[in-house]
């Protein structure tokens, strides 16, 4: 099986009827030793908190500029998207502790980010100055709840990046900004949201647990989180074409993206970049280049009049069945 998945490697992933989809990577650590830029377009999300999760204390300007800078070398020619520090939630930092009785609906990502401005423009400055020579950098931030956390966010970014043209007398590349959708909220503030950012991307991960009220790691309501849920059909379809008709490129960096009939559903809505973990590439790669991109929207046409996530599970498992 891992053979056939194989066959996908190194090539672009197109359907049959000529589209091409884009498949990124969802990266953590620098991977120092293989041939994961070959293999895709680009990091979708790199999870910056990971490097600082393996830290004693809070890491350096300088060391971050170091991790960053290998990264954006290693995929020099392709877009690097970096999540600002998405602590709080599951994630802790033993040096910044955070206790709360109800962390899902806490301090986390961004709203920490913006308590501790001096992290996050550390933060910035070194993925600035590790941008300096390669120009592929893409910033986004987490857990984004209000249009005044992105105009926060970006009025940080501008001292930074002011501060270090003076700093170092030369004009320094200017990275594409984006949002996060993860708390379901800002779905009525694409239009406002998409006039201070260059693009979104859905962490389905969160979205669909606050859609749903539901913690998927919990057994007792697991099967609640659930992207094939008819609410979450809608709510996936809202959010690209209302992206789109605002000409802003929507990408999914969840675990749905990289699932086999979760991206399925994702392209049968319209979604054309997906981003998911190395072990997931192949597979996806495998999928979209056994469908066609026309028939597949047909299925999800219809997916957006079923009642039930067990008839629209179906739709997509019939259709998979069907391309053998
Ligand atoms: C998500 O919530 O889907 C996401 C990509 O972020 P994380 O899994 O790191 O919370
Ligand atoms: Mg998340």
């Amino acid at each position: 099986q891992n053979d056939m998945f194989n066959a996908g490697k190194y090539e672009k992933a197109v359907t049959q009827d000529s589209k091409e989809i884009c498949i990124q990577l969802n990266a953590g650590l620098n991977h120092e030793d293989d041939d994961l830029p070959a293999q895709t377009d680009g990091i979708g999300l790199y999870r910056t908190e990971i490097s600082f999760m393996l830290c004693d204390s809070l890491p350096s300007e300088e060391q971050q500029v170091g991790w960053y800078r290998n990264l954006l070398s290693k995929f020099k020619g392709l877009p690097v998207c970096m999540r600002t520090l998405d602590v709080g939630g599951d994630k802790a930092l033993s040096y910044l502790p955070i206790e709360e009785n109800n962390p899902a609906l806490g301090w986390r990502g961004v709203r920490v980010c913006i308590d501790q401005p001096n992290i996050l423009k550390t933060q910035l400055r070194a993925m600035l100055l590790a941008n300096k020579d390669f120009g592929n950098l893409e910033i986004m931030i987490p857990m984004v709840s209000r249009l005044e956390e992105v105009v926060i966010v970006k009025r940080i970014l501008n001292e930074a990046f002011y501060e270090i043209e003076e700093e170092t007398g030369s004009k320094i590349p200017r990275p594409r900004f984006g949002v996060m959708i993860e708390v379901p909220c800002v779905a009525f503030m694409l239009d406002e949201l998409a006039a201070e950012c260059d693009f979104f991307s859905i962490g389905s991960n969160d979205l669909i647990s606050y859609l749903f009220a539901a913690d998927r790691a919990n057994p007792k309501v697991s099967k609640l989180f659930d992207a094939f849920n008819p609410a979450a059909v809608r709510y996936l379809k809202y959010l690209i074409d209302r992206a789109t008709s605002l000409q802003r490129p929507i990408s999914v960096c969840g675990e749905i993206a990289g699932s086999p009939i979760g991206c399925m559903l994702l392209m049968s809505l319209g979604y054309t970049k997906l981003s998911m973990n190395y072990s997931q590439i192949s597979m996806v790669k495998y999928i979209v280049k056994n469908i066609n991109l026309q028939d597949l929207q047909a299925v999800g046409k219809q997916a957006m009049a079923l009642n039930s996530s067990v008839k629209i599970k179906q739709l997509y498992i019939e259709y998979a069945k069907s391309k053998g």
